[in-house]
């Protein structure tokens, strides 16, 4: 672990993600995060671990790698604003998460967000959102909302609300699966008072779907709070139709509804996570012959030049290949052609 400690401190430095897990997270695993086993590249073989722990391929920059990838400063009509579908607003409320995993498209731009949303932020954000009726719902990401205290999320939720009485707001949130404790009565009772409401979280192998977990999910929807989910294709963690298939039946049995599979962004220092588009397609098309409509996600990719996201398989056209690799053309629905790699 002091390895990791190490690497972590020279990740900093240089601006980039810092290590941080819950023991609880950490606990999930089925080795030692201390001296657990790494592959050749260094990244751990548990794939809870390997969500959690730095390892020196995240230094690695590879071919259309992007510290913005889904050029969301292109969008940003102020700082902490995402403005690129015109009836959803998202607000990185923060920067800081209780697990920061390292395939994460934000990583770049998380260390320089830490704290929360100021006041006068929020007021531009009220102001924007008085200006701005065609937004019919507000994203309230980050990093993770859920670092912040209650009352502190509390009073960001009611002044989105005062200046737009009635205005749908998606919680996008990991901490019920990296830190399910912070889901707790208060926060609940707090919740309660803000429907139209939607939990958006982030699950990627069913062996973070474990009691503690399944019990906060009950809790939630007993609130009344619907819950879905989001999955990020992730090589070595949960690239086979097997993974897959169990977590997304375990989250739609807890109630949780299987939303997107994401193809990897083309976030700098996460290549040696994402999986080749190829195989990605090959996976989706074993899912929709074992799953539910109730049980299978839509498989997504953002387009890489910032045109915003794609479903797979609709929108691929043609892959054209280039020696070992290659590019997918993507049609978007504008008609727009865009290229993701196919990567080795
Ligand atoms: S919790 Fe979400 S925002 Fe935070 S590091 Fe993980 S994926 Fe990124």
């Amino acid at each position: 672990m002091s390895d990791d400690i190490t690497l972590s401190k020279a990740l900093e430095q240089k601006g980039l993600l810092p290590y941080a897990a819950p023991a609880y997270w950490l606990n999930l695993a089925s080795e030692d995060y201390r001296n657990c086993r790494r592959d050749e590249k260094g990244v751990p073989l548990d794939p809870i671990l390997a969500q959690a722990l730095p390892s020196p391929a995240e230094l690695i920059d590879a071919p259309m790698e992007s510290k913005d990838p889904l050029y969301e400063k292109e969008h940003s009509p102020l700082p902490r604003l995402v403005h690129q579908y015109s009836s959803r607003l998202l607000i990185r409320a923060t920067g800081t998460c209780p697990l920061y995993c390292r395939h994460c498209f934000r990583r770049n731009l998380l260390p320089s967000e830490k704290n929360f949303i100021t006041d006068i932020e929020i007021l531009q954000a009220e102001r924007y959102l008085q200006n701005h009726p065609e937004v019919r719902e507000v994203l309230v990401s980050g990093g993770d909302p859920l670092t912040a205290s209650t009352e502190v999320l509390e009073k960001l939720f009611a002044r989105l609300r005062r200046a737009r009485p009635g205005i749908f707001l998606r919680l996008c949130t990991r901490a019920p699966v990296s830190l399910p404790e912070r889901v707790d009565e208060k926060l609940l009772s707090m919740l309660k008072n803000y429907k139209p409401m939607r939990i958006v979280l982030q699950a990627n192998h069913p062996k973070e779907l474990s009691s503690l977990f399944l019990e906060k999910i009950e809790k939630i929807l007993g609130a009344g709070i619907p819950v879905r989910s989001q999955t990020v294709l992730l090589r070595g963690i949960n690239d086979d139709a097997d993974t897959l298939e169990s977590l997304f039946v375990g989250l739609s049995r807890a109630g949780v509804d299987p939303y997107y599979l994401f193809q990897g962004d083309l976030a700098t220092g996460t290549a040696h996570f994402r999986v080749p588009l190829s195989r990605g397609l090959a996976i989706y098309q074993e899912l929709r012959t074992r799953l539910s409509g109730l049980e299978m996600p839509r498989y997504a990719v953002d387009a890489p030049d910032g045109a915003g996201k794609l479903y797979l398989p609709e929108s691929v056209v043609s892959l054209q290949k280039e020696g070992q690799s290659g590019y997918w053309l993507l049609r978007a629905p504008d008609g727009s052609l865009h290229r993701y790699p196919e990567e080795a």
